[in-house]
């Protein structure tokens, strides 16, 4: 455990204590309502206005497989899927099939079999038209004046219509002349491809962790044993001459020099701010973000061009829209049984005997899975660079 293990500690003491559970595999998952595509977020590009977001940690469940036993389960605050596109007909939808260990750690892979997947089965068979891609997809606030108007869907049980957020105009906003509900902060889902939330995480260790929640500055000041809290080292006593020297240190395995004590692993890293006497270093979860897409396709790189601590003032504000999402009921990423997912895909159905019962989706949309660019972040399809990077 590095700077890591503080900053789950320093975020788990910013989470509510009511959040909602939302499986990124359990169709029975509870938790958050669905969303429509218009929650989707896609940040601006370089020569549009930088969007101002808060990412809301979840509490995702993503289970692997691991041989014959007992699957393993990861725990994130943001939801893994993984999606299939269908290069020829430009249809997507996401892969049921399972997940799986392949031996490094952190890196799975898609196995066949776990549930049944027709386009996974078309994969098999050779199709290269036929491709797959991995998404992290957040929960996040868009910080900006909506109003909350009736779409022209309706929701079958209570015969409402749903509400559609609509971007305040300022002063000659028409919704306003009206009378119309104004809100502050839009709930949106965020899907990055393994790049982009590769550059996310870089940005947060970086960047974000050199600064503390409360506005001071963060570094760290010493090594410590997480099993008996012995210093293995102070940074102040002995520095690291060059910042090589550091990493190497960071990821080196330490014995500890308490003789009580068999703990041999990585250390504990103490942070120090300058400014209080509690440092808690920013992460994703505890800042406001400013953010932009610089370039395009697979030269884009996703940029945080300022930030700050979230303040208790901002969150109570926002507090209504900071619901995270069960993914499971969100436009973009609902589970099909292969019926359906065959039908979308425009591909045959081989598990003809297969029945399941689907929840209805909560938003109500009927058109689903047909997109002429379903590139959510400007990446290309089919990536092979998938590692999952621990954002937390
Ligand atoms: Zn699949
Ligand atoms: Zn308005
Ligand atoms: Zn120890
Ligand atoms: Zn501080």
């Amino acid at each position: 455990m590095g700077l890591d293990g503080l900053y789950e500690d320093a975020l788990a003491n910013l989470n509510e204590a009511a959040q909602l559970r939302a499986s990124t595999r359990s169709p029975k998952g509870k938790g958050g309502s669905g969303g429509s595509w218009t929650q989707r977020f896609r940040a601006p590009g370089a020569n549009e206005d930088p969007a101002q977001i808060v990412l809301v940690p979840g509490e995702y469940e993503i289970v692997l497989q691991t041989g014959k036993g007992k699957p393993f389960k990861l725990q994130r605050r943001y939801g893994i899927v993984y999606r299939h596109y269908n290069a020829t007909k430009k249809k997507y939808c996401r892969c049921t099939a399972g997940l799986a260990m392949d031996g490094k750690p952190n890196n799975y892979i898609i196995v066949p079999g776990n549930q049944p997947c027709p386009s996974c089965r078309t994969m098999e068979d050779g199709a290269a038209w036929m491709q797959i891609r991995k998404l992290h997809v957040f929960s996040i606030v868009l910080l900006d004046h909506f109003h909350l108007v009736d779409s022209d869907r309706v929701n079958d049980r209570t015969g409402e219509a749903y509400k559609e957020y609509e971007e305040c105009q300022g002063k000659r906003c028409k919704l306003c002349k009206k009378g119309v509900k104004r809100v502050f902060g839009k709930r949106m889902y965020w899907p990055l491809g393994p790049m982009h939330a590769g550059q996310l995480g870089d940005i947060a260790r970086k960047t974000l962790a050199t600064k503390c929640a409360c506005g001071g500055r963060i570094r760290p000041i010493a090594a410590q044993c997480p099993a008996c809290g012995a210093t293995l080292r102070d940074f102040d006593d002995e520095p690291f001459d060059t910042k090589k020297e550091l990493a190497e240190f960071r990821s080196s395995s330490h014995t500890c020099v308490n003789d009580d004590c068999s703990y041999k692993g990585p250390f504990l890293e103490i942070p120090e701010c300058d400014s209080c006497r509690k440092a808690t270093p920013l992460g994703l979860f505890n800042t406001k973000l400013e953010v932009y897409m610089a370039g395009k396709g697979t030269q884009s790189v996703l940029q945080v061009s300022d930030f700050e601590p979230l303040s208790v003032k901002l969150k109570a504000k926002i507090k209504d829209a900071m619901i995270p999402f069960n993914l499971d009921k969100v436009w973009d990423f609902k589970p099909l049984d292969p019926d359906e997912q065959a039908k979308v895909m425009g591909i045959d159905n081989p598990f003809d005997n297969y029945s399941d019962d689907i929840e209805e989706d909560e938003s109500g949309s009927s058109a689903w899975g047909n997109e002429d660019e379903p590139d959510d972040d400007g990446e290309d399809e089919g990536e092979d660079d998938d590692i999952d990077v621990d954002l937390d």
